[in-house]
This record gives structure tokens, sequence and C-alpha cells, in this order.
């Protein structure tokens, strides 16, 4: 798929150059970062600029070789060979982006190791074949550092060849910015939001299971336009999705009541 217009994309830092420098290297790109953070936005904006057709895979623990590689399918009465997303990418040269990697089991990733070193080959076993990827090709796996107990499944030695792009939550201002255009909502009740998810990434992050990313703030700002107040907007949006223990959910609803005062509306 690529965008017809370049999605929008706020850089944190230089990493628009590095992705891009890597890419002209042939050279495999890690991304890390906390879910929400702006990983995928920041892929798609460079498939764009990068002019390739981007490839994304969501990872997940039943995710199987064939899966990412292809396989035979009964059509018709015949068998027929159906590429997977990955050798999709590597015969059209287009950026192959596999969403949270560790996800993946370890039989899963075996396949990567010859794609993302000097040979750039994808080995497809069930054919015979051993492709070369076609210029262009560009591997990019992210995952999020916090759950780094799994990233034994990476070879060092692939690890060793990607290029590490570390994400993390915009700056207030930005983040500001970010929400208010994602999601349409005044610049006052965006400054609101990204107040709230500021204090809870403060927090001692024991009982929740993440901490508010820039997507959950833009998900309240998306109810908060469409006429929700801020005070139910943030506790549906930010506060619901992050715990499911009924103290820390009420001590987030605490904390948005105190930040939003007489501004986020009634009880
Ligand atoms: P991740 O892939 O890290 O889980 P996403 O790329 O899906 O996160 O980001 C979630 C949402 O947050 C995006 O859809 C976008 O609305 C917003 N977002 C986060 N960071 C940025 C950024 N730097 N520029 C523009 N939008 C951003």
């Amino acid at each position: 798929m690529t965008a017809s217009t370049r999605p929008y994309y706020v850089p944190l830092g230089s990493e628009e150059q590095v992705f891009a420098t890597a890419f002209r290297r042939g050279l495999p790109v890690l991304l890390k970062g906390p879910t929400g953070c702006g990983k995928t936005r920041f892929v798609e904006a460079m498939a764009f600029d990068l002019a390739r057709p981007l490839v994304t895979v969501a990872c997940h623990d039943d995710l199987t070789t064939a899966d990412l590689v292809g396989r035979f399918l009964l059509r018709g009465g015949e068998t027929t060979w159906v590429d997977g997303p990955l050798t999709t990418a590597v015969r059209h040269g287009a950026i192959c982006y596999l969403d949270e990697i560790v996800e993946a089991r370890q039989d899963t990733t075996v396949v990567l190791h010859p794609l993302a070193d000097h040979r750039r080959q994808l080995p497809i076993d069930r054919l015979g074949v051993t492709l070369d990827a076609a210029p262009g090709f560009c591997l990019v796996v992210s995952y999020n550092p916090g759950y780094q107990s799994v990233l034994k499944d990476l070879k060092d030695s692939t690890r060793q060849r990607m290029v590490a792009i570390e994400l993390g939550f915009p700056p207030p201002d930005v983040e500001e910015k970010i929400v208010a255009h994602e999601s349409g909502v005044d610049q006052h009740s965006a400054a609101l939001l990204v107040q709230i998810g500021q204090a809870i990434r403060r927090l001692d992050t024991a009982g929740l299971r993440e901490v508010a990313s820039t997507r959950v703030l833009v998900a309240a700002g998306h109810l908060v336009a469409e006429g929700l107040d801020l005070r139910q907007a943030a506790r549906a949006a930010v506060a619901g999705p992050l715990s499911d223990d009924p103290l820390v959910t009420r001590g987030l609803f605490e904390m948005i009541d105190a930040y939003l005062g007489g501004d986020g509306g009634p009880d």
C-alpha cells in the first residue's frame, strides 16, 4: 500500500534521517518504543518519503513461517502457491514492517536472518527457491522494550546488523499539536489531555498495563471533538484501557478530576 499524501508525522529528533540513511544502505531497522508512541505512523511516513510500498504485518504468537512466506492453497481443484506478505515485499522491493516482532515465535523469525544480513535473501523451502530481495526492500521490525524478555528470539548476529531507532512519547507541546491535529479537538482540551497523560506517565506503573500513550490521548480527543465532556472522555479512553483493577482505576479517575478541576464537565 502506498499513501497518496504524506501521513502526518511529527519527528521527535533525527529519526527520519537515520531511517533514510539505513534504507539507502539496505540495512534493516529495529524500531523500539512503547505501544502507541508513533512507530507505525513513522514507518508510514518514511515509506511515503522513500516512495516504497509498505507491507505491514502485526506479529502474534500464532504467526507461522507460512503466514509470512506463503503457502499452497487449493483453488478450484488446483493447488496454487500464494505469496505471504514477506515474500510480496521481497519481490516488489517494499518496506516490510513486522510490528511487535517479539510476539512471533522463534521458528518464524529464523526466516528473517538471511534477509536481515548481507545476503538479503529469502529461502522458500516449499518452492525450492531462494529469492534475492529486490532493490528498495527494507526490513523494519518493532518492539516494545518493556517486554524485553522475549528478545532472545532475535539472534544477536541479526540484531547487530540492524540500525536501532528509539522512539518515545513526544514532549508536551508537540503531543498537544498531534492530539489536536489527529482528533480535531480544540487546543485547550488537547493541552489538558496531554497534562493528564504526562501525569500518568510519571506514576509508578505497577498495576497499569501500559502508560498513557499518544494513541489513547488521541482517542480521548476524538470523543471530546464529538461532544463528550473531557472528564468522561479521559475516563473512557485514557483510564479505562490502562487498568482493570478497580483501585487503580479509581486512582486514575481521581487524578483526572484533579487535573480537570472545573474544566471537565459534570461528574
Ligand atoms: P505504535 O505503532 O507505536 O503503537 P502508532 O504509530 O499507531 O503507534 O501511533 C498511535 C497514534 O498516535 C497515531 O495514529 C497518531 O495519531 C499518533 N502519533 C503518535 N506519535 C505521532 C507523531 N510523532 N506524529 C504524528 N502522529 C503521532
